[in-house]
């Protein structure tokens, strides 16, 4: 059940992302690859007042690294960069077996890659957009 309703998420990110569009005149944008598998994304994102109020993604990847981008764009659009970093982290460490059941369901949708902490293969693939994510934020945040 679990493992269809997981498959049954991911391809539908696939045929339908929400955000993988660019982002008119985006206030940051930052590339994220993973060479093992070939997933190259590039994000772009726009923030007023410490909020994001636009985001989107193109590029190309497999199935986990495209439905993750999505599902994390649905999750951090309307958030402030701190509660997206805070959400980020929760994601990077359910990962890495780390998170509780109640932070798992502050990710929405996508609690349901939780499954991928079990293949160990796709690991990179799923944080793929996250650690982009974080990393762009945190480097707005600097400037
Ligand atoms: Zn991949």
């Amino acid at each position: 059940m679990q493992n269809s309703f997981y498959r049954e998420v991911i391809t539908e990110h696939n045929l339908r992302p929400s955000h993988k569009t660019p982002v008119d005149d985006p206030d940051i944008t930052l590339r994220g690859v993973n060479p093992s598998c070939g997933d190259d994304i590039t994000l772009g994102l726009k923030i007023r007042d410490g909020r994001i109020t636009e985001g989107g993604f193109t590029g190309e990847g497999c199935a986990i690294s495209q439905a993750s981008a999505d599902m994390m764009l649905d999750l951090v659009i309307g958030k402030e960069t701190e509660e997206a970093l805070r959400l980020a982290d929760i994601f990077l460490r359910m990962i890495r077996q780390e998170a509780g059941e109640e932070e798992i369901e502050e990710l929405e949708e996508a609690g349901f890659l939780t499954d991928v902490s079990h293949m160990p293969a796709r690991v990179k693939c799923a944080v793929l957009g996250w650690h982009t994510l974080e990393n762009m934020i945190r480097n707005f945040r600097k400037e």
